[in-house]
């Protein structure tokens, strides 16, 4: 029996896309797609409240403490958020335009995940490469670091992030998502339900993107934004699914 495709609409620091929380909106979930918004902090709840299958964009793994501006796992237990994303490039790496993000390390990621299932919290683990590790041909050993130092249990969902890839336009050759998913699907052996496809996923290669091996869904930023884009994404996730 075909599965869901999961598709993850990463909104960054963004607002809702307008009309997001109307019942007709792309952004609900929906047979073969399993559609799952990450808001801002901000916005969460409002969202989780309208009836949107929500994550958080990232969470801290203490209960409670000194630690301004972030929230906690547990605070999203208490409000039955399901789903938080864990090592997002945008909150681990660092930008010369705009200086460090986040400094989050795999280390950082792993205790974020464990905390997650221990909450009962699906987290949505990103991994990835630099172009510069991708042309120095590095991508395997830089995803098995990832996988290896953040050893994400049966529950996690994984996707992969070439970090070149991310707000873009750019993406990888087809062959070479595939082998990267492989890779990973090998590494995980039967520990991960999903591996996702993120970097510039948009309306017009989303279909070829998810039919390829080993894709069981999208993360999506820029696209996720624009609802009649991301509506598009959803019906090729569903045809994806159906085959
Ligand atoms: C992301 O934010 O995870 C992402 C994949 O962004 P974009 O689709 O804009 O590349």
């Amino acid at each position: 029996m075909s599965k869901s495709f999961f598709l993850g609409a990463n909104w960054k620091m963004y607002p809702p896309p307008e009309g997001a929380l109307a019942p007709d909106s792309p952004y609900h979930d929906t047979p073969g797609a399993k559609v799952v918004v990450f808001p801002t902090s901000l916005h969460l709840l409002g969202c989780h409240k309208a009836g949107l299958v929500c994550g958080a964009q990232c969470a801290r793994p203490e209960q409670s403490g000194a630690f301004t501006g972030d929230i906690g796992m547990a605070m999203l237990k208490a409000e039955n958020i399901p789903y938080v994303l864990c090592g997002h490039s945008e909150r681990r790496t660092y930008s010369e335009d705009t200086g460090k993000y986040h400094d989050e390390t795999d280390q950082v990621i792993a205790a974020q995940v464990r905390t997650a299932v221990a909450l009962n919290i699906t987290p949505v683990v990103c991994i990835g490469e630099t172009l510069d590790q991708r042309n120095a041909g590095k991508t395997e050993e830089v995803l098995g670091r990832q996988l290896e130092t953040i050893d994400p249990p049966a529950s996690a969902i994984i996707a992969y992030e070439p970090v070149w890839a991310i707000g873009t336009g750019m993406t990888p050759k087809p062959p070479e998502v595939v082998a990267a998913h492989a890779f990973i699907r090998s590494r995980l052996r039967d520990r991960a339900m999903y591996i996702l496809y993120g970097g510039s996923m948009n309306p017009k290669n989303a279909a070829e993107l998810l039919a390829l091996d080993g894709v069981d869904g999208g993360l999506i930023g820029g696209a996720s934004l624009k609802p009649k884009e991301f509506a598009v994404i959803v019906e090729a996730a569903k045809k994806a699914a159906s085959k």
